[in-house]
């Protein structure tokens, strides 16, 4: 059968605790979103504009310097603002699909939930920084943090050395706003990367069904 439906282009993010499996699957989603005619752009959240690598550098690579959790959630926060008018938006408004690793949801998490900033404070500041540009579908990889920390090397980042108990604040934080958020799908990420992939393409399917209505 020829396709004649205009593709209807999406903002997707993918979120979770590292190793959780978050560029595995957009690497292979891409790949089938381009095959069902998807003009994708990749974009990871802190980063891809060159203020947001920046700040990006400055929170993960700098171990050296003592962040407060305030401070870790105004850069992040302010290196999405740059995202959003440099990349999401006129992506969006050019008809491409955004794929984001990562974006307002991980702030909620790691310095909402795990590092204990007030929920509301986050929610608060990340309106500014989003200014309504928000994902038409988030997928939250969910892995137990004991399977996911020993995936992620020697090498650790700032965040990712914070721990495993920390990780795990973290991914208790993301599924309590699953729960509270409809735009967020939660993937049991312990499967086989093909099943994972399976799973996401169908909720992606779904998604692209609903918004067409
Ligand atoms: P993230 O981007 O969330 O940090 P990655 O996609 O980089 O995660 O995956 C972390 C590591 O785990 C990589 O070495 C990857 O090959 C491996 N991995 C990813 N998905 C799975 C899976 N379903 N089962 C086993 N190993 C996986």
């Amino acid at each position: 059968m020829t396709q004649t439906n205009a593709v209807r282009p999406l903002f997707l993010s993918f979120d979770g605790i590292d190793g959780a499996g978050k560029s595995t699957q957009r690497d292979l989603l891409t790949q089938w979103l381009g095959e069902q005619g998807h003009d994708v752009v990749l974009c990871r959240d802190p980063g891809t504009t060159e203020a947001g690598e920046r700040v990006r550098d400055l929170l993960l690579h700098r171990k050296e310097l003592d962040l407060h959790p305030r401070t870790e959630m105004l850069l992040y926060m302010a290196a999405r603002a740059q995202l959003v008018d440099d990349v999401v938006r006129p992506a969006i408004a050019a008809g491409k699909t955004v794929l984001c690793d990562r974006y307002l949801l991980a702030n909620i998490a790691y310095q909402g939930h795990a590092s204990g900033l007030e929920l509301e404070d986050v929610r608060s500041v990340g309106k500014v920084a989003v200014d309504h540009v928000m994902p038409d579908l988030t997928i939250l990889l969910d892995l137990p943090e004991d399977v996911a920390f020993p995936r992620l090397g020697k090498n650790l980042d700032r965040m990712e050395a914070k721990g495993v108990a920390f990780m795990h604040r973290v991914r208790e934080g993301f599924l309590k706003e699953a729960e509270v958020y409809p735009h967020v799908v939660v993937v049991d990420a312990a499967q086989s990367i093909d099943a994972i992939q399976t799973a996401i393409r169908s909720a992606v399917t779904k998604r692209l069904k609903e918004l067409a209505r």
